[in-house]
């Protein structure tokens, strides 16, 4: 049985007030809340470790190499990895997504060819590769959407040809909750040997995914959206694909040896690696994806897709309610609009009842544009959330639109 009133307990946060009424987060697709177990890993490692990693002989450094190793295990073990060469560690899905659109780039793409990403990439699944295409002469194609939001599969089967370097799309939609058939779009590209990076960021939160099981040949994640602290995130890439990429960033750690004449580098997953780590954050991560394993992923998965039904639901019967992203396969992210009710309106009298919803366009304005929209309201679930405090946001919302 999950027991969510067990589980709140493990987040202090959501027990404090907001303007006097209790706090209800739901802004979990831009990031999650801690529990006490990864904040306490992170006070723990610098009252009691602390020490660079990798280049020490003492004590503390080696402690602390174990730790962030360690930390990488982990996160080969939770995504079903082959190798712990597979796992860059990087800022967060961004940081991914730039590493491999420049040294892809660098090594694949040449003037005339082409890169697919669908029309509900985040900002961070768009940018880069358009850098990338200006500076090497390529272009984007885009995936086009159903209304309801779910991807075109045939006019994307249409567009893979012998000019296609890689194909980019994410797994869930940050804003209509689409959960994308990203199986058929691997299985598509491979047919004719176009890679494929799965944008991972609002997928890995929610339920169990596996590298091997996909066949990805790319993967990125954010910790911060999984209960880990901020600033640190993954790369995963097949090995035969990370040998093949020049590295991204020059420095410490990512070299074999240095001199002025010629630099060697260094071995996978180090290659993609210079400068210090994030190795407190690394541990920290490590230790949310072992809380989040200990409560099972498909537990998560089965309590918030109850949560999404519920409120998909609730919300629906609400006068003027205009749901955005009715896919069939949905995770636990809403997005809608009421009347005319602007998003941002709606958004500010909920933050005074307490409830924390995010509003706007997402990072995601051409997707926007493909609605005829500005904006919308979102709310976005964890596993920590309640049918409670669903009502809380239905009756939120009620409040407001009789206030217009
Ligand atoms: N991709 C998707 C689908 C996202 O939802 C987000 C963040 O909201 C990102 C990428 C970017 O993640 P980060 O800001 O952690 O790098």
């Amino acid at each position: 049985m999950y027991d969510v009133n067990k589980v709140r307990e493990d987040f202090p946060i959501l027990s404090r007030k907001i303007y006097d009424k209790p706090l209800v987060y739901l802004d979990n697709g831009a990031t999650t809340q801690k529990p006490r177990c990864v904040v306490e890993a992170m006070v723990d490692e610098y009252y009691n470790v602390n020490a660079n990693v990798h280049r020490g002989v003492h004590f503390l450094s080696q402690k602390a190499t174990d730790l962030h190793e360690a930390s990488r295990e982990t996160v080969r073990a939770f995504i079903n990895a082959r190798s712990v060469s597979e796992i860059l560690f990087t800022r967060g899905t961004t940081e991914s997504i730039n590493l491999l659109a420049f040294t892809f780039g660098e090594a694949f793409v040449h003037e005339g060819d082409e890169v697919v990403v669908s029309v509900m990439e985040h900002h961070s699944d768009i940018v880069p590769w358009q850098m990338m295409c200006e500076r090497k002469g390529a272009s984007l194609r885009v995936i086009p959407m159903s209304d309801e939001g779910v991807l075109d599969i045939d006019a994307y089967r249409s567009m893979l040809n012998e000019k296609t370097r890689i194909v980019c799309c994410a797994h869930v939609s940050n804003v209509l909750g689409t959960v994308n058939p990203v199986r058929d779009i691997i299985r598509l590209a491979h047919e004719i040997d176009v890679p494929v990076l799965i944008d991972g960021a609002q997928s890995t939160p929610h339920f169990k995914v596996d590298m091997q099981d996909l066949g990805c040949d790319f993967f990125a994640f954010s910790g911060h959206k999984i209960y880990a602290p901020t600033g640190i995130g993954v790369l995963y890439g097949k090995e035969e694909w990370l040998e093949k990429l020049p590295p991204y960033q020059g420095g410490g750690e990512m070299i074999k040896n240095v001199s002025f004449e010629k630099t060697t580098y260094n071995e996978l997953p180090y290659k993609f690696e210079a400068g210090t780590p994030d190795y407190v954050a690394s541990h920290a991560l490590a230790k949310a994806l072992d809380y989040v394993s200990a409560l099972g992923m498909d537990n998560i998965r089965d309590h918030e897709q109850e949560l999404t039904r519920y409120a998909m639901e609730k919300l629906a019967e609400i006068d003027g309610m205009r749901l955005i992203g009715t896919a069939p396969d949905k995770d636990a992210v809403i997005s809608f609009l009421v009347g005319d009710i602007h998003h941002l309106d709606m958004g500010t009298l909920l933050d005074r009842l307490g409830i924390a919803v995010r509003t706007g366009h997402h990072c995601a304005e051409p997707l926007m544009r493909r609605l005829g929209i500005e904006g919308t309201v979102r709310a976005s679930f964890a596993l920590y959330n309640t049918k409670e405090e669903v009502d809380a946001l239905v009756a939120g919302v009620r409040r407001v639109a009789a206030m217009f």
